[in-house]
Formats: C-alpha cells, structure tokens, sequence
C-alpha cells in the first residue's frame, strides 16, 4: 500500500512543494486525519464494485481512500491549482478521472453516463467546500442524478438543518427540500482538529439515503417548494401570515388561503415549524388551484 495522503507531514510536504497557498473563497480546509478520513468511506457502504463521485479532491487525502475501496473515483474541482499536485498524489490509483469544473455548473448526469457505465451503485462522498454546501446538495438532489446516496462533511448547523424533525428549532424548509429526496442522518461530529487550516465552525457528517419515491406525493414539485418557502420566511410568524405575505397575490387571495389550509385540516394559527412534511404536502395541493 501507497503511503497515505492525509498524514499531517505528508500534506506539509505536498503544500511546501508546490508553495500551495489555500484559498479561503473557495472553502480550502484539507482532512488530515486518516482515521476520520476511513471512517466517512465506512458510512457509505461502498464495494469493489461500486463508483464513488467526489465534490472537491483538494490534495486528494479524501480521493485516495476512495479509490482504495471503490471501482472509480470522478472528482470535480474547480482550483486549476491542484491539477498538477493530483497528479502527483493520485498517480497510484488510475482508475480516478479529475474534472476540473465548477461542480455547480457541471453536468454531472452526462458525466456519470460516460464515466459509470454499467455500475450498479454510485454513491457521492465529499469533505464539502462550507461557502457552497446547500447548492451543491440541493443541485445534486435536484437533477435526480442515478445515484445510492451522499456521504459529506459539511458545518455542524447545516447538518442540524437538514436532518432537524418537526417541532425544533433547526427544522425548515431545507430539512424538508432534503427530506422530500433522501432519509437524513448524522453520521457523526468532526473536531476542528483533523482539518488544516481549521475552520471556524463545528463539522459533521451527514449520510442522506435517496429514497425510490419522493416522501410525499406532491401534484407540483415546484409549488411544494414554493409553500414550504413561504411558510419559513418570517419564523415568528403564523403561517397564514407567511402564506398571504410571501405567496404571489397572497393577500387578495386570503380567503382562498384560508379555505385551503381548512380543507389541509391545519390551523392557520399555527407556525410552519410545527408542520410535517406530509401537511406541507396537502396543504401545498390544497392551494395549488388558487395560485396556478
Ligand atoms: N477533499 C479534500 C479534503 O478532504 O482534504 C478537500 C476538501 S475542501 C473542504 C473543498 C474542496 O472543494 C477544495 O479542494 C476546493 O478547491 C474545492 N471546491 C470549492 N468550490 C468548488 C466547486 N464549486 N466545485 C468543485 N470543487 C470546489
């Protein structure tokens, strides 16, 4: 076996060759922590035989456990920087194909078509760049990629975020874009410590397991998204408040709001935080024909 990556001498001895400066704007904190490292490959139940997708290689201490247990490894960074240095690190492992790209104006599905023929089992892992963590999980949700799931580092708050239930504080209308595709959980939480240079914030894993069918069955996807929007834009606020403020001519159209959360069954009174996703799902159809 190659001498690991993301051993702390290792990654200064990488740095230091290339004279690598990182690039806070582009959320630049490498792992340097092998066990950490072995650990976020472990939850996502990769084989020999499945295809791993990576968000951002950096050096590649992430890629290369990767490449070690899985069949291929495509990786997307966008910091032309580190081309010539992934070369370098990944050179052992030639079944690992960089695309320097923006992943967020990528085209990943004609990507994955061309790079995973004939893989039955694809699953995303990532030591996520923090500036960029909602749309890069919130695109690859969204453009119904054929994968298993995401394994990602991302700021601890977020991670409550997505995976928060009805009733708390942290539940809102991303824990629900995300819930409506996948099951949520919190792998586990990251010391400051094993990244270089150390973030500001507190770190965690999440693994969000696409689910075969959408939680709840919407008549538009879009206007779904749109009420459970509305119905979090202002916190403090009731959710008719919300709904005839935020919704396009909510407030002529109060009356209807009202006749459709009765017919939801749900309490104009109450605060969005309080409803489950299968309420935002009647309530959202209960609307629909006002507002199409
Ligand atoms: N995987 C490495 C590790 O764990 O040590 C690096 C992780 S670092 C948190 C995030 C990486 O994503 C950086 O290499 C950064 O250049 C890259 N990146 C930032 N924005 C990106 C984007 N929009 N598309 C692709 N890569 C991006």
């Amino acid at each position: 076996m190659h001498k690991d990556i993301a051993t702390p001498a290792r990654t200064k001895a990488i740095l230091d060759k290339y004279g690598f400066s990182f690039k806070k704007s582009l959320g630049q904190n490498f792992l340097i922590d092998t066990n950490i490292l072995r650990r976020i490959v472990d939850h996502a139940d990769i084989t020999e035989e499945s295809g791993a997708i990576e968000i951002g290689p950096g050096i590649g201490a992430l890629t290369e456990q990767l490449a070690r247990r899985s069949k291929k490894v495509l990786a997307f960074e966008i910091d032309q920087r580190l081309l010539p240095i992934l070369e370098e690190t990944l050179s052992p492992y030639p079944h690992v194909s960089i695309i320097n790209e923006d992943v967020l104006k990528a085209d990943v599905k004609t990507a994955i078509e061309r790079e995973f023929e004939g893989f039955d089992d694809i699953m995303v892992v990532a030591n996520l760049p923090y500036y960029v963590t909602t749309p890069i999980i919130m695109k690859l949700l969204e453009d119904k990629l054929p994968i298993r799931g995401i394994v990602c580092m991302l700021q601890k708050e977020v991670a409550d975020r997505i995976s928060a239930r009805p009733g708390t504080k942290e539940y809102g209308s991303l824990s629900i874009a995300v819930q409506y595709y996948t099951e949520a959980e919190t792998a586990m939480i990251v010391p400051k410590t094993v990244f270089v240079p150390q973030p500001n914030v507190d770190s965690a894993v999440i693994k969000l397991t696409k689910r075969t069918e959408p939680a709840v069955a919407v008549k538009s996807e879009s206007f779904f998204f749109q009420v459970t929007k509305a119905s979090f834009a202002q916190r403090r606020k009731t959710l008719l408040n919300n709904l005839t403020s935020q919704l396009p001519e909510g407030k002529q159209k109060k009356e209807k709001i009202l006749s459709a959360l009765e017919q939801a069954n749900v309490e104009p009174g109450r605060r969005g935080e309080t409803l489950s996703i299968e309420e935002f799902a009647r309530l959202s159809d209960a609307l629909l024909p006002y507002f199409s």
